[in-house]
């Protein structure tokens, strides 16, 4: 799986509305927002979707997104009222961009089922 669009924000080669970074995560907001909060949270390592995961290589580093969930959530000021976390991973969950990106989503009351 060749690089992705995200690779490109990663070295700041094309601007997007950073949120967070440190030197594993960057988080940012999404383009097409689908919540007032929408942001993505995406490790600095190319690993293509959630498949390629396993939690004996990848576990420290899942933390590392959660606690950035954490920390901006509570930074957009929607932690107490709630959000959503959300992996599309492969063709039938409709991932357009293969570099692994968790969704945080808030700010609205989100339905469930999400179709
Ligand atoms: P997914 O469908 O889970 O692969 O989600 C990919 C997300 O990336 C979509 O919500 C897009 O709106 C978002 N996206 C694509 N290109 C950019 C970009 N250049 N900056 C911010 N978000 C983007």
């Amino acid at each position: 799986m060749g690089e992705t669009i995200f690779s490109k924000i990663i070295r700041k080669e094309i601007p997007a509305d950073i949120v967070f970074e440190n030197d594993k995560v960057l988080a940012f907001k999404d383009i097409n927002p689908q919540a007032p909060v929408h942001v993505l949270i995406i490790p600095k390592i190319a690993i293509p979707s959630v498949r390629e995961l396993n939690g004996k290589e990848h576990g420290e580093l899942l933390g590392k997104l959660i606690d950035a969930a954490n920390s901006i959530a509570k930074d957009m000021k929607i932690s107490t009222g709630g959000f959503r976390l959300v992996f599309n991973c492969g063709a039938d969950a409709g991932q357009e961009v293969y570099h692994l990106h968790m969704h945080l989503l808030g700010g609205r009351k989100l339905n469930w089922p999400p179709g």
